[in-house]
């Protein structure tokens, strides 16, 4: 991955989630406070304006900017949780213009850990964890086996984490949340698809769409 499909693969994200910002809302109105879909779009949005007004000088650089950026735009808990991810997979990768599809791996578990000890959910507990930790444990899955592609293996990787998160997501409509909003409707947080894992998903399907041959 080079800093313009590290670009690319953020700015596919930023348009998923405007497209689906009404759904994500939708989706937080029934466990939530509404506010998901506002909080992505603008999140996502100030990191698309953040990144076209930046000349990034590494990989890790342009996703460190994009995490900045997400924890001081966005009010809400999905905010600070997803700019602590993209921090941490920013600073965890290799300084320079390009880097392997392991090191973006080990990267993106390094967000999933950040994020984990920021929030202290647990898988099962209905929240964004829910889709990303499958989504790298497929990504390194299907690394393993595609690492001899052309490309390392990225876009096999990519898209059997983006495959993996959309599980995840369907996974989170029987469980009960212990975390975020949602955990203070207990019981009755049971039946709903939870917003921030269907974020995730989206997230993971815009790598998976920038990363395609
Ligand atoms: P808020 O809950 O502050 O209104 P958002 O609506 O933007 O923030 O985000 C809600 C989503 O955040 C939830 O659907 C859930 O997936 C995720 N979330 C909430 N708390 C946590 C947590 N502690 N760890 C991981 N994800 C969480
Ligand atoms: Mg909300």
């Amino acid at each position: 991955m080079d800093v313009a499909l590290a670009k690319a693969w953020l700015d596919t994200a930023a348009d998923a989630i405007a497209a689906q910002a009404d759904q994500l809302t939708t989706l937080d109105a029934a466990i939530g406070d509404s506010d998901h879909g506002v909080n992505m779009n603008r999140g996502f949005g100030a990191v698309r304006t953040a990144l076209a007004g930046a000349a990034p000088d590494g990989v890790g650089a342009v996703f460190t900017l994009a995490g900045s950026t997400l924890v001081s735009k966005v009010g809400g808990a999905s905010g600070p949780l997803y700019g602590s991810a993209l921090r941490a997979l920013g600073k965890s990768l290799p300084e320079g213009p390009e880097v392997d599809a392991a090191a973006f791996g080990a990267g993106l578990r390094a967000g999933l850990e950040a994020l984990r000890k920021l929030g202290g959910a647990a898988p099962g507990d209905k929240t964004i964890v829910d889709a990303y930790l499958p989504a790298v444990d497929a990504y390194d899955a299907a690394l393993r086996q595609h690492g001899g592609d052309r490309d390392g293996g990225l876009a096999a990787a990519a898209r059997a984490a983006a495959e993996a998160a959309a599980e995840g997501v369907r996974a989170t409509v029987p469980l009960q949340a212990r975390k975020g909003r949602a955990s203070y409707l207990g019981e009755r947080s049971i039946g709903h698809q939870d917003p921030g894992a269907t974020s995730t998903w989206l997230i993971f399907q815009a790598l998976a769409d920038a990363t395609a041959p």
